[in-house]
């Protein structure tokens, strides 16, 4: 994994050397911990406030080279705004915008977890160092002359300082569990199309044995006698064989009904015969996000040992354009028996979808499924990168997933479903076709969908436009953003455990 911070909880005191981080609320005001450490610097942060006008609004910061009085190299103190104010989130924003003022050529840096209120309670504290670990992620695997600022975070130690150790670090080893698995995410984002085809993927999801998970591959022969034809129609003009992956966790009561979790997996999307045009289609090594997610979840809820039984499933291809690719026009029929015709050859994360979803819904008769999967531009033009696409057949679901992602940043926005648009992908010459035009794109991609869940209750998250290239935030600088990992792992933990 790339640019992992080393991290420790540790007493209140003041650190010898490295970087000293405080925070302080609107009017420069200081908690008990923070004030002793500032003791020998008499009026010293005062005065540079003042020259600086830091009022300690939230999103500022004081930054002191050198400070006279402190054996630290560097002081920087960070405004919170109001400290009563401040949510769970705002906490995990804190520990992210700190790790952004550690300039890079620091080794050590000592946060001081209080405030004018007192210390830091040790789950704040706990979101702190989960805000601190999200930013330090750097994918630099392939930047042969590393640069300073990517070095940094490979070998920057941070520790913060708080009231309770042991409450702090016990409060942080879920997070952890969480923080691992959006980087395993990003990884999978991040990494190139020539490294990541459907059986490398397939081998990584399998590293998930080491904690438990039971993963089970299902090659081409699986999948023909399965009669997954949509999903393989769409890897057939790739060098590289599709996949199949079931990752399965049973944390929970035996026989309980598992949730399930599906991902669109398109290690490389070139659009197929329908070719995408050049520009930013390098981009499109990012077409398995969704997957990637999953794959991220799944270790983020085995390795918390969570209470939960859940199925991971994706389906992994490559979409390119050759002799044997699939051509507009060509029918499938898809597992589950109903027949699609192929409009466009670029709208193939539904065609694997379409296979994947039912085989999860046959075999394990879940709870729910939840889908992630980038799959329309048509959902960034409606929402831009803010939010992403929630399509449901289920109120309660996607009231749920409406909450936990307004909690925790990763937002969505529910869309609409109905008869109206679901007669808008009726083809011709098969029960259905690939797309329904440009109109309400997004929305006719998930009618394709919902019309393999049968009754089950279903959610389907739009991620195109941010899981990749998405804005940078105080908890990530990465392309693959990671998205949808921490909203769902929150949504296990807060409902079904
Ligand atoms: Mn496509
Ligand atoms: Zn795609």
């Amino acid at each position: 994994m790339s640019g992992r911070l080393k991290l420790e909880f540790a007493p209140f005191a003041t650190p010898a050397k490295g970087v000293l981080v405080l925070f302080c609320e609107e009017g420069v005001k200081f908690g008990p911990a923070a004030r002793r450490a500032l003791a020998p610097t008499g009026d010293l942060v005062m005065r540079a406030a003042a020259a600086d006008r830091f009022k300690g609004k939230s999103g500022s910061a004081l930054d002191l080279v050198a400070p006279p009085g402190l054996d630290v190299s560097r002081l920087v103190v960070i405004g919170v705004g109001k400290a009563r104010d401040l949510k769970a989130q705002d906490f995990v924003k804190l520990g992210g915008g700190a790790m952004g003022k550690i300039p890079a050529t620091a080794s050590e840096a000592t946060l001081i977890a209080d405030l004018p209120g007192g210390a830091i309670r040790p789950e704040r504290a706990a979101e702190l160092a989960l805000g601190a670990q999200l930013r330090a992620y750097a994918f630099d695997r392939y930047k042969t002359k590393r640069k300073e600022e990517e070095e940094k975070a490979a070998k920057l130690k941070v520790t913060i300082a708080v009231a309770g150790v042991a409450a702090a670090e016990k409060a942080f080893a879920p997070r952890a569990a969480v923080a691992d698995g959006v980087a395993i995410a990003r990884d999978l984002v991040n990494e190139p199309a020539n490294v990541l085809y459907p059986e490398e993927f397939a081998r990584r999801a399998g590293s998930l044995k080491k904690l438990g998970v039971v993963v089970e591959v299902l090659g081409i022969k699986e999948m023909k006698k399965l009669g997954m034809n949509a999903l393989l129609g769409v890897g057939q003009g790739s060098e590289h064989e599709s996949r199949t992956v079931i990752m399965r966790w049973n944390g929970g009561k035996r026989g309980a009904a598992p949730l399930a979790f599906v991902g669109k997996g398109v290690c490389f999307d070139t659009g197929g015969i329908s070719i995408k045009p050049a520009g930013n289609m390098e981009d499109m090594k990012g077409d398995m996000a969704g997957a990637a997610c999953v794959v991220g979840l799944m270790h983020a809820l085995a390795a918390r040992k969570a209470k939960v039984n859940a199925i991971g499933a994706i389906g992994i291809v490559e979409n390119m354009a050759d002799g044997k690719a699939q051509r507009p026009g060509d029918i499938v029929t898809t597992m589950s028996g109903q027949t699609i015709e192929i409009i466009n050859t670029d709208a193939e994360g539904r065609l694997v979808l379409s296979d994947v979803l039912h085989y999860v819904n046959k075999h394990f008769k879940p709870k729910f499924m939840i889908d992630l999967a980038t799959l329309t531009g048509a959902i960034i033009v409606a929402l831009g990168q803010e939010y992403a696409g929630l399509f449901a057949n289920d109120d309660k679901l996607a009231e749920r997933l409406v909450k936990v992602g307004n909690e925790i940043g990763e937002r969505v926005w529910r869309m609409p479903l109905g008869p109206e648009y679901d007669k808008m992908i009726d083809s011709k010459f098969a029960d259905m076709k690939n797309t329904g035009g440009r109109h309400g794109g997004a929305i006719t991609a998930a009618q394709l969908l919902q019309r393999f869940v049968d009754k089950t209750p279903w959610a389907h998250l739009d991620i195109a436009g941010t899981a990749m290239g998405s804005p940078q935030t105080e908890i990530n600088r990465s392309w693959g953003s990671g998205f949808g990992v921490r909203l769902l792992d929150r949504l296990v933990a807060e409902y079904y455990e």
